[in-house]
């Protein structure tokens, strides 16, 4: 096939980008009018979106609105088809401005079953609504990715992944990071052993919570945020020490990591530092916090290099070293092809689409609820270790 540049230098030496203005501009001499000309044998076009699947958005709050559906303008196997909504006015007006068709309320949520155009949803609610929203979205025969944390309660999440079971449907939950290009790269190296044999992850995931900021609201109130800042924000660095780790801890301990007269915190801790240990020798320790200036790090330890990455998990300017010793160490480098958010939803219609498991499923959604619950039952009783 004949690549760009030889194409606008065409046979005989004229380019044919200019042949073929001139072609256009004789016709319209000849009739008097614009004149549609073929396309140039040989072009290489890039390739046509995949058949797209329909996807109904649940939730319209801050992260649908920022990254969630501004994330499918850049997906190419994945389309907004509904937007869900307890409020119709706010439904009507994201729908117009994005092109979706229908919108549906809470109330009559479960009519997507005989929606067609619908084949996933992505769950963008409060952590305490996300176990009963995804289960009424397998019951009307819909795949479902849901966003992080997976729910409130083990239990729960035992619940979705059987709904999923029994409707023979997708459940995934929405890491964004496994599907970012540089922790895709990070990944890949330890995978490959270029570190060396894993000794010692770090992670510390946080940001200091603003009460009045409406976002915050459900986070601070247990029956809606289902635990505090390890639910919310140090998942991150929990599922990405995992994701690196590549195996499952054998224990888990943590305490409690917050001024424990601060108003905020009535129902859900404001800060948890953890630990974990495996059976190969390896081991991780974070930090979790609502009390601390923003920031989400990760750094892997080898036997002979290590990684850090800093930021780890932000939304789109993530950075990460390679040091083999005390040097100041090289960057890593991955190219995006596009966001994580539009990879992520493509990841997942494509999943649907193959019948073939999704990078995320529930089942690590699980896993770290579980892991999270063991944590806190360790710091209930003063940091004991919790075998796991
Ligand atoms: P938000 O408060 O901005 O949005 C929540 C939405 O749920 C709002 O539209 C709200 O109207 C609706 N809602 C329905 N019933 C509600 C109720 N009873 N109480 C409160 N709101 C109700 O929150 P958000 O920051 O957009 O978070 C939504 C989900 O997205 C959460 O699961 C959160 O963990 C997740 N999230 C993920 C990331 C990520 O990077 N993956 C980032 C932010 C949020």
């Amino acid at each position: 096939m004949m690549d760009r540049r030889q194409l606008l230098l065409g046979a005989g030496g004229l380019p044919l980008v200019a042949s073929a203005a001139a072609t256009a501009q004789t016709a319209a001499q000849t009739t008097g009018k614009a004149a549609g000309q073929p396309l140039p044998n040989g072009v290489d076009l890039p390739e046509p979106p995949k058949k797209r699947l329909g996807w109904a958005v649940v939730g319209l709050g801050s992260y649908a609105i920022n990254q969630v559906i501004p994330g499918f303008l850049q997906a190419d196997e994945s389309r907004m088809t509904a937007f869900v909504s307890g409020n119709p006015a706010k439904a009507k007006d994201l729908a117009e401005r994005y092109g979706v068709a229908k919108t549906y309320g809470y109330d009559d949520f479960d009519k997507i079953a005989a929606d067609k155009d619908i084949d996933c949803v992505y769950i963008v609610l409060p952590v305490g609504l996300h176990a009963e929203y995804t289960i009424r979205a397998l019951k009307a025969g819909k795949h479902v990715l849901c966003e992080k944390p997976m729910a409130s309660t083990v239990e729960e999440c035992e619940a979705m992944v059987a709904a999923a079971k029994a409707a023979n449907r997708q459940l995934g939950v929405a890491y964004r990071v496994h599907f970012e290009p540089l922790n895709i790269e990070v990944k890949r190296r330890c995978k490959q052993g270029e570190l060396g044999d894993l000794r010692y992850i770090t992670g510390d995931a946080g940001f200091n919570a603003d009460p009045q900021y409406p976002p915050m609201k459900w986070r601070l109130d247990k029956p809606l945020a289902g635990g505090g800042s390890m639910y919310d924000i140090g998942i991150y660095a929990l599922n990405g020490a995992l994701m690196l780790a590549d195996q499952m801890p054998d224990s888990v301990s943590a305490v409690y990591a917050y001024p424990k007269d601060d108003p905020r915190f009535k129902t859900v801790e404001g800060g948890l530092n953890w630990r974990m240990t495996f059976p190969s020798g390896l081991s991780a320790q974070g930090s979790s916090s609502y009390c601390y200036a923003g920031g989400s790090r990760i750094k892997v330890f080898g036997a002979s290099a290590a990684i850090n990455m800093d930021p780890a998990s932000d939304y789109y300017d993530n950075r990460a070293n390679l040091h083999r010793g005390w040097d100041p160490g090289t960057p890593v480098r991955a190219a995006p092809p596009y966001t994580q958010f539009a990879a992520q939803v493509d990841g997942f219609s494509q999943a649907t689409r193959s019948n073939t498991p999704h990078r995320t499923p529930g089942e690590m959604g699980l896993r770290d609820i579980r892991l999270i619950q063991a944590m806190y039952r360790s710091a209930d009783q003063g940091g004991v270790v919790v075998k796991v």
